[in-house]
């Protein structure tokens, strides 16, 4: 069997590596540490945590990223093993001693009899003669390299920083207060004129939101990172500090809306939410990409008119970061349009976090083997975790055709806004409310995904992948 090259030896190229050898096939796997470093990466060891050391909720039943732990270690992922036996208490999260985790999966693709790894800086795209390769090189991938990409893919393909504003689950929003109208009426893609939800907000309430923005606790940039306001993506509090009046001029002005619930009062500024994904769970806030801090963000955003209750799915961000529009340029199994036997996995493809990087590092290990073995990648169902989060990376989210120019993709966790909505189950014939309604959900989501997770991995009921 000819190999696989895996380049770069983080969170995703460690899984792809391990992944790719267990299924019978040599791999190498090209790491540039210790011989050239990263801004974040501080040792040389493969899967070194740059930041926190946790890996979010373990919750497989409630929780979304519980959900995709589970189905990893279904999965037999490298990662999840060793995140387990190097686990420190965090209540209901997964945390790790980072160093003990780290050591654990160079140990173990070290010993692997399939696996060599060479420490060396890929400069450039895989020369075409190897059969298949993965590039997994994360956020900080080494400027040649993303040179290269970028050449390759059309340089408004790759960016170097994102700019996210927040997203909210759609049935946390409410529409009693919120309507349904795009600006002036105009029809878009849906046809209908009611491509937005706005949220009404009259003079003392606008006048203390801005207050709320300019006095709100915000996220430093690393000096590294530089301070990357471009392309009028401005964050919403630097807007604030700009003027009382800016953001009613900008991305909260009244015109062209009326309020469909009180049509006679003109609302004073309007915060404007646009879907996010073809399911239409999700919806992100027109405008908002912010460095305020996370909790920050919730409790200001809540005071908006409509979001009292919203259930945040992200929270925005603006950090140094090197991904591809996905979405065009990627195949359903992570595979480059245009070249055959390259793919992405990680970071890179817009996904976010340690454990989405290292799920998506699993699929194409997965792929890229079932190929160099003769058969073809099949993609897991978008009602699995796996399957939602290579949907909202590969596919599956609206284009923005009112903002020409403007990339609609931007990076994400697992949140259970990706996965095909489910009715919820009754209690005792009675629709259930609230938030009993929204666990329901959560629960049958959740119970399908790893039923069909199972079915996936061809393991029957209660199996669990070798190692
Ligand atoms: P990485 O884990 O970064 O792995 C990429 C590897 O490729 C590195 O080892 C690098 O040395 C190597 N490489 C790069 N270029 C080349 C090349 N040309 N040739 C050979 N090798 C190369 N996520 C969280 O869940 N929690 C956090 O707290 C968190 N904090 C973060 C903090 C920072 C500063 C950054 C930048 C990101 C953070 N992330 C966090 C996001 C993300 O989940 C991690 O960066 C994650 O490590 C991504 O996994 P990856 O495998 O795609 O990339």
């Amino acid at each position: 069997t000819k190999p696989l090259h895996v380049i770069g030896g983080g969170l995703a190229g460690s899984e792809a590596a391990w992944q790719a050898a267990n299924a019978g096939v040599p791999v190498i796997l090209h790491e540039m540490r210790p011989v050239r470093g990263t801004d974040a990466h501080k040792t040389d060891g493969l899967a070194e945590l740059v930041c926190s050391n946790s890996f979010r909720s373990d919750d497989a039943q409630a929780n979304a990223v519980g959900l995709l732990h589970a189905e990893m270690r279904l999965a037999g992922s490298l990662i999840m093993a060793s995140a387990d036996t190097n686990q420190v208490p965090a209540g209901g999260a997964l945390a790790v001693d980072r160093d003990g985790f780290s050591a654990a999966v160079t140990a173990k693709l070290q010993s692997h009899p399939l696996i060599n790894i060479v420490r060396e800086e890929m400069a450039g795209l895989p020369p075409e003669d190897w059969h298949q390769a993965i590039i997994a090189t994360g956020p900080l991938t080494a400027p040649s390299l993303a040179e290269a990409i970028a050449q390759k893919t059309g340089a408004d393909a790759l960016a170097f920083f994102d700019a996210i504003a927040p997203i909210v689950h759609f049935d946390t929003i409410d529409m009693d207060i919120c309507w349904f109208q795009s600006r002036y009426d105009k029809i878009g893609p849906g046809g209908t004129g009611q491509d937005y939800i706005n949220c009404p907000m009259d003079k003392p309430q606008y006048e203390a939101f801005v207050q709320a923005l300019i006095d709100g606790g915000k996220t430093e940039f690393k000096q590294w990172e530089g301070t990357p306001y471009f392309d009028g993506c401005l964050p919403i509090e630097i807007m604030a500090e700009r003027g009382a009046e800016t953001l009613r001029h900008g991305p909260m002005k009244p015109m062209g809306l009326t309020n469909a619930h009180n049509p006679s009062v003109k609302a004073y500024a309007v915060v404007q939410l646009r879907q996010d994904n073809a399911l239409g769970t999700l919806y992100n806030m027109v405008g908002f990409q912010t460095k305020l801090k996370h909790a920050e963000q919730v409790r200001i955003f809540r005071t908006i008119p409509g979001l009292e209750n919203a259930d945040f799915a992200r929270l925005g961000g603006l950090h140094r970061n090197t991904y591809i529009n996905s979405p065009t340029l990627l195949d359903d199994t992570l595979q480059l349009t245009g070249r055959d036997g390259l793919r992405f996995a990680g970071q890179i493809t817009g996904c976010e976090g340690y454990v989405e990087s290292a799920a998506i590092g699993l699929l194409a290990g997965r792929f890229a083997a079932a190929e160099l073995l003769g058969g073809s990648a099949s993609a897991p169902p978008v009602t699995t975790a796996f399957g939602a989060l290579l949907n909202h990376i590969t596919g599956g989210h609206i284009v923005s055709e009112d903002e020409p120019g403007k990339r609609s993709f931007q990076p994400m966790n697992i949140n259970f806004g990706l996965f095909p909505p489910v009715e919820a189950p009754k209690s005792e014939g009675k629709r259930l409310r609230g938030k009993d309604k929204i666990v329901a959900k959560r629960h049958a989501i959740t119970a399908r995904a790893l039923a069909d997770c199972r079915a996936w991995l061809g393991l029957s009921e209660g199996a669990q992948a070798a190692e």
